[in-house]
């Protein structure tokens, strides 16, 4: 800039041609203003500012630059360029100019007076440059800055928020709640758990759980559970475990592990739920000795009714009495139902305490199958039952209870189907296994309950005040089965029917 200034001070020696024309050749735009004038009018602008500002010369010439701003005279940056002009001094800034057809651009102007040789301004030389694309680049670029900067914040918000609504819930819960680190170091422990176990908060956070309250944590089916099978079993549900606990004493407690495994800062966390079940617990120990009791005490007497009913059935035929004789057999087809009960009842408790004997031997399938179907048509007269498949099947089984299995899977399909009593059994065979399938036309069962109704006393929510039962049948055909090495499912729907099936192994000799 000095050079050129020295330049123009030595026109008259330089060829003004030349230098015109080097300035028309310029992109920037070249604007010289006399300050020797009122109004320091523009008195030179080379072609690059016509092109940049849209107006020709006629309408630059003679005019002060700030026809260039419009209405727009509230710029810090014009304040900075009053104050150069004012002092005579060097200015660079960036200001927004309105080009003829009214559109904004941004400029980037760089002022630098000229002198004489008192050292008064006489010119200023102005050089433009339209850097639009840039500050609206940048312009573009801060606003995106912004929107992130208000996306974070907004995101921080509902994180402080989840976070705080995640809280209130862990300290509602019923469940003693526990956040442990990979080596088992307590990082949270919800009121629940304080509250229990009689432990404060601050004496648990930081501390190992086994090592906690002299070691009361220490159990060695709780240390399985974390160490061995939450790492391979993630996450574990419905571990039960019953400890003595100082003070509170002996509980039995359901446990829930879930292992974190999430980027960030949540990374490798244990997520212990602890709910206490030594009630309910207790309470299903006492309904299961009750019902023990009360079995045993109920098949004494009712074998004597068997008997004497037989015997009275005999008598009156004897006699040619037939309603005395229908009435004492339908009596004793009603004691061999209560009957069943009371031995499936007995069942339930001997297969949990592991004493049932199986006695195995090659079984036919077939005979097995027509036995127990002559069994239930006996007990239900009028139902149909449609056999299929494969005959003279040998497995390796129980004789007597695999006809259990058949005759209950035969009395639920009466049961559960109401007035369609046709039944379908079918028998196939397949790699190793025989599988029977007994289908109905039933009410079905809804899909939420096709597991559930192999647990003890499990029956589906919708049907137990409409049908008769107590819930054990399945769960005892299940253990049978499973003592066969065989699986028992069903398939079904609700009100399409339902189809229960097993597998056994066929007999490997016979
Ligand atoms: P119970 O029949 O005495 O209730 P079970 O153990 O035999 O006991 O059956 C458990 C539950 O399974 C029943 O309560 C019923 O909800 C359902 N269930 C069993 N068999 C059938 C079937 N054939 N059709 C529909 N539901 C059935």
């Amino acid at each position: 800039m000095e050079a050129f200034l020295n330049t123009l001070s030595d026109l008259k020696h330089t060829d003004f041609r030349l230098l015109a024309t080097a300035l028309n050749a310029s992109s920037n735009g070249v604007v010289i203003t006399d300050h020797s004038q009122p109004d320091h009018p523009i008195i030179y602008c080379n072609s690059a500012f016509e092109v940049l500002t849209g107006y020709s010369k006629k309408d630059i010439i003679g005019h002060n630059c700030r026809f260039l701003q419009g209405h727009d005279r509230s710029q810090d940056s014009l304040l900075q360029i009053k104050e150069a002009v004012r002092k005579g001094e060097h200015c660079q800034a960036l200001i927004q100019n309105y080009k003829k057809n009214g559109r904004l651009f941004w400029n980037e102007l760089m002022i630098s007076p000229v002198k004489d040789s008192s050292g008064k301004v006489t010119h200023f030389i102005g050089i433009q440059n339209d850097v639009t694309k840039r500050v609206v680049a940048e312009l573009k670029l801060e606003q995106q800055r912004d929107q992130l900067d208000e996306k974070v914040r907004e995101r921080t918000n509902t994180l402080e928020e989840s976070e705080a609504y995640l809280s209130a819930i862990v300290e509602t819960i019923r469940e003693s709640l526990l956040v442990l680190d990979s080596e088992f170091r307590i990082l949270s422990a919800n009121h629940n758990f304080c509250d229990f176990f009689n432990d404060p908060e601050e004496t648990l956070v930081g501390q190992k759980l086994f090592e906690i309250g002299s070691g009361k944590w220490n159990i060695p089916e709780l240390r399985d559970l974390l160490t061995k099978i939450l790492p391979h079993n993630n996450p574990f549900e419905g571990f039960e475990l019953t400890h003595d606990f100082p003070i509170i004493g002996r509980k039995t407690l359901m446990l829930n592990a879930r292992q974190m495994t999430l980027k960030g800062k949540y990374q490798e966390r244990i997520l212990l739920a602890i709910e206490d079940i030594t009630e309910r617990k207790t309470m299903e120990y006492r309904k299961e000795d009750f019902i023990n009791i009360a079995s045993h005490e109920m098949r004494t007497p009712l074998t004597s009714i068997k008997g004497n009913l037989q015997l009275l059935n005999k008598v009156a035929q004897k006699k040619g009495d037939t309603d005395y004789a229908r009435g004492f057999s339908a009596a004793g087809k009603s004691v061999a139902r209560l009957e069943r009960l009371i031995f499936e009842l007995l069942d339930v408790s001997k297969m949990q305490s592991g004493k049932v004997d199986f006695n195995f031997e090659p079984v036919d399938m077939s005979t097995l199958i027509h036995e127990s179907i002559e069994i239930i048509q006996q007990e239900t007269p009028g139902i149909k039952i449609i056999l299929s498949g494969v005959e003279n099947q040998y497995v390796d089984g129980d004789y007597g209870r695999l006809e259990q299995v058949m005759i209950n899977l035969f009395s639920n399909a009466v049961k559960y189907s109401r007035s369609s009593s046709e039944i379908k059994v079918h028998v196939s065979c397949m790699s190793g296994y025989c599988k029977v399938s007994v289908t109905d036309n039933g009410i079905g069962i809804n899909m939420k309950d096709h597991k559930r109704i192999f647990e003890r006393f499990y029956r589906a929510e919708d049907i137990s005040e409409k049908f008769p039962g107590v819930g054990v049948g399945l769960y005892v055909c299940n253990e049978i089965i499973k003592e066969h090495n065989g699986t028992l499912w069903v398939d079904s729907e609700a009100g399409k029917g339902s189809t229960f099936s097993f597998t056994i192994p066929i007999a490997k000799t016979i």
